[in-house]
């Protein structure tokens, strides 16, 4: 048998890294007042169809959709935003004091062609703000504190792009006029942007076919098109971020893949991905919670693709290192046995890691094994040594050995 395309295993030591990035985001997140939310992996279809939009790849042609045994269409979540506002909603969390801040971390599905850093159950951290305000303040904290957490983790290479796709009042007239430059030059387009420009002409900016960049660069910017109060949210925004000296660059091209996304929105690449080098993308989506059927609510996010991020780390040698063994007990003699155990239980309750095997070998193979096991000691419990109360402790390193009494043996070892 073989996983599904486009999904993996991830093993030892790989995992140590997962555990260390997911606590870190806690930590980080945690500091700035983030709390955790944990949601349903499957959702109503029509969720997601709403909210992420029927045009984008993501609906169109990537979800995982089944219908239930009741006719009910629901799919797998392709991304955790829709279910935050769904859960805002459904769970009042309108009657707690706003901003509502919350974080979730796991599995996504996109049925998308697998590559490195594609696939097609990835995971991403997610984080949103929502209600209160849309203060460029928010904004600005939220995009310093994913900096700050990939900072913590040693991430290198990490660019900020930021860019304003407007509101509902200055945007439609934005794409029209996109839509009108683009028909002037549609015989140039591939047939993809051809059709993307009837259907969402943001998404043809986001093109990175050589023949089209030209033309795109010659397209109007949005920038020039904001209405007063985008422009001076945006404006807003980019002070905030020198404030709290974060860096970033504007680009103007910067348009995200779901539609719900308006006014600020950003991408933060890293290195050693290759072309699949976004590990975050956000934004603020201030009109999405009134479309799900809830109070109008201003709300801002982000989502980091979680198994890029692993990828760019160990792409600079921060690769765990295998899973730790303090202490090897070998053991001989059914007498010896219960001793053994009992030592295994009080080690590891103080905190060491102890490989205790289950049948009895000799001592030379129980060696062996711990120096495999990459073990630094190796606690050697024979007849003598249970009767006497003086067990042997071998530092596998130098060989050297020594007897020590059972508190004696905690004290050595938890002086290193
Ligand atoms: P991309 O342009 O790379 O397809 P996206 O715009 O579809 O990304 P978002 O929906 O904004 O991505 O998701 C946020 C982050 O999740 C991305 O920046 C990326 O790191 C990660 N991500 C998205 N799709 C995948 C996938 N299929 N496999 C792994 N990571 C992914
Ligand atoms: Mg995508």
């Amino acid at each position: 048998m073989q996983a599904i395309k486009g999904t993996r295993d991830l093993l030892p030591p790989e995992t140590a890294l997962w555990n260390r990035v997911e606590q870190t985001a806690q930590e980080v997140f945690t500091s700035y007042g983030f709390g955790e939310i944990r949601l349903p992996i499957f959702e109503a279809t029509d969720l997601f169809a709403r909210s992420i939009g029927l045009e984008t790849d993501v609906v169109s042609k990537e979800m995982y959709t089944f219908v239930d045994r009741d006719e009910t269409s629901v799919s797998l979540r392709p991304e955790a935003t829709a279910s935050v506002c769904r859960a805002y909603i459904e769970d009042g969390m309108q009657q707690l004091p706003q901003p509502v801040k919350l974080y979730t971390i796991g599995p996504m599905f996109r049925r998308e062609r697998p590559q490195k850093g594609r696939y097609r159950q990835f995971y991403q951290i997610d984080a949103e703000v929502l209600g209160g305000s849309d203060a460029p303040g928010i904004d600005g904290e939220l995009i310093e504190m994913v900096m700050t957490f990939f900072e913590r983790l040693g991430l290198q290479g990490v660019q900020l792009e930021i860019n304003s796709i407007g509101d509902k009042e200055c945007r439609p007239k934005y794409v029209e006029l996109l839509r009108a430059e683009l028909r002037k030059v549609k015989d140039k387009l591939g047939p993809d942007s051809q059709r993307r420009m009837e259907t969402n002409p943001l998404r043809v900016l986001d093109s990175k076919l050589e023949n089209e960049q030209k033309l795109i660069e010659g397209m109007p910017h949005i920038a020039d098109h904001l209405c007063e109060g985008c422009a001076e949210n945006y404006l807003g925004v980019k002070r905030e971020l020198e404030l709290r000296g974060v860096k970033y660059g504007e680009n103007w091209r910067l348009v995200r893949g779901l539609d719900y996304y308006s006014r600020t929105t950003f991408e933060i690449t890293a290195k050693g991905l290759g072309s699949q080098n976004a590990v975050c993308g956000g934004g603020r989506y201030d009109g999405l919670m009134e479309l799900l059927g809830g109070p109008p609510t201003q709300a801002t996010g982000f989502a980091i693709g979680e198994d890029r991020l692993i990828l760019s780390l160990q792409e600079i040698g921060k690769t765990p290192a295998p899973p730790r063994r303090d202490v090897y007990i070998a053991w001989m003699g059914t007498r010896v046995y219960a001793t053994a155990i009992r030592a295994a239980k009080s080690l590891r309750a103080a905190g060491f890691s102890v490989e205790l095997p289950p049948i009895e070998q000799k001592f030379g193979k129980a060696l062996g094994q711990a120096d495999k096991l990459g073990a630094r000691y190796a606690l050697i419990l024979g007849d003598n040594e249970v009767s006497s109360g003086e067990w042997t402790v071998k530092t596998l390193a130098d060989g050297t050995q020594q007897k020590l009494t059972e508190p004696q043996l905690l004290d050595f070892l938890r002086k290193l």
